[in-house]
């Protein structure tokens, strides 16, 4: 692939250094093993930076559990364990949870019990309206004179027993909601001063974070560069060579442009604001119009980038003068392909001069080659410029 967008130097007449595009560099089982090579080399590099990463110390982030707390403290259901780690000691957010641990610990054994009874309420108000239902019938199969189904006093006095029990209940969550007032009360004073802990050491460990990372990409960065820094000076001194091996450095050099490239865009990746990036990403899909922007902008520059490409490659292939040379090979018009024999000087579809006579030895000599064939000249450079001359 970097041979197709690597310019070679050429001369005035583009024919010199002009390589056959049929002439491949190596066979498919070539290419193959090339291309197991190098995905082998990415895994390995993959392993070597994620050994990377562990060399320097790992900042662990506050306990979440006191997020949590500081919250939503007063409707928990069910309490987070904690697991303090040195940043929560550093900023005594272990000491403060601790201390109001046993109280929020309270506030959630009452926040499951005042759950429970609203639970066996709101079944017991269920209960009700489906007796409430038959004691309903009942008094229309009264007034039909038909045969009674329902005993009515039976039916009062479940009701009467159901909301009973639904009035008990309620006595009960109020003393609970009672206590949990009393509980929150005391935990509230200690809340503000363990949230300010809290910021303060997510700060502290969003700056420590970021000076791990910084570190993790200077340890890759110099495993990475010079490796690649040197296949690429073996490459070019093979490319210079015109080496036939120079594919195998190319993909050596290749796999690890993958891994400092990849070094390089995780740690760009890192510094830019991309909360920011991921907001306005979020923005523009959750409006269909920008959405579909999105979209298309997305589709342009997959095709510029890729059409780009295929058009550098293409142009390198059909560039006018190497489609001459290739027809001119096959006894093909190089202007129109049609073929042609050896002693006509024009051809006679398209009418291009296929001959010219040589500047230094009067000979007749192929219009579009650089060199003659009796004196061995090259061409003298003011005609060499347009060999489709006369089209
Ligand atoms: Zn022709
Ligand atoms: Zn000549």
């Amino acid at each position: 692939m970097f041979s197709f967008l690597k310019r070679r130097s050429e001369t005035a007449d583009g024919l010199e250094t002009y390589e056959e595009v049929t002439e491949k560099s190596t066979t498919r089982a070539g290419s193959l093993l090339l291309i197991i090579m190098a995905i082998f080399i990415v895994t390995i590099g993959q392993t070597i930076f994620s050994d990377l990463r562990k060399i320097p110390t790992i900042p662990m982030p506050p306990a979440y559990c006191t997020n949590d707390f500081i919250n939503d403290y007063q409707n928990r259901q069910y309490a987070s364990t904690c697991t303090f780690t040195d940043i929560d000691r550093e900023f005594g957010i272990e000491e403060q949870v601790k201390r109001i641990l046993p109280a929020l610990q309270q506030i959630v054994k009452l926040n499951s019990q005042i759950n429970a009874l609203n639970y066996q309420n709101s079944n017991l108000q269920r209960q009700i309206e489906q007796t409430q239902n038959q004691y309903d019938v009942s008094l229309q199969e009264k007034m039909a004179k038909e045969e009674v189904l329902y005993n009515r006093t039976d039916i009062q006095q479940t009701i009467t027993g159901l909301r009973n029990s639904v009035d008990t209940n309620n006595a009960a969550i109020a003393i609970l909601q009672m206590e949990r007032r009393g509980e929150v009360a005391t935990v509230e004073p200690y809340i503000a001063t363990l949230k300010a802990a809290y910021e303060q050491a997510q700060n502290s460990y969003s700056s420590k974070n970021a000076w791990y990372r910084f570190k993790v990409f200077g340890l890759m960065l110099l495993f990475v560069l010079p490796i690649f820094a040197f296949t690429t000076r073996w490459y070019l001194s093979q490319k210079k060579k015109n080496s036939p091996y120079s594919i195998i450095s190319m993909a050596v050099m290749g796999s690890f442009a993958i891994l400092f490239l990849q070094v390089v865009l995780v740690f760009l990746y890192d510094i830019i604001p991309h909360t920011l990036i991921e907001r306005i990403l979020k923005m523009f899909l959750s409006v269909p119009i920008l959405r579909y922007i999105l979209y298309y902008g997305t589709v342009f520059i997959v095709v510029a980038v890729f059409g780009s490409i295929v058009y550098l490659i293409q142009k390198r292939i059909f560039d006018p003068r190497k489609v001459a040379v290739r027809r001119l090979k096959d006894n093909k018009c190089p202007g129109c392909a049609f073929t042609i024999n050896p002693f006509e000087d024009y051809c006679p579809k398209c009418g291009i001069m296929l001959k010219e006579t040589c500047a230094l030895c009067n000979n007749k000599r192929i219009a579009q080659l650089p060199f003659c064939p009796v004196c061995g000249k090259r061409k003298p450079q003011q005609n060499a410029s347009t060999p489709l001359a006369q089209r």
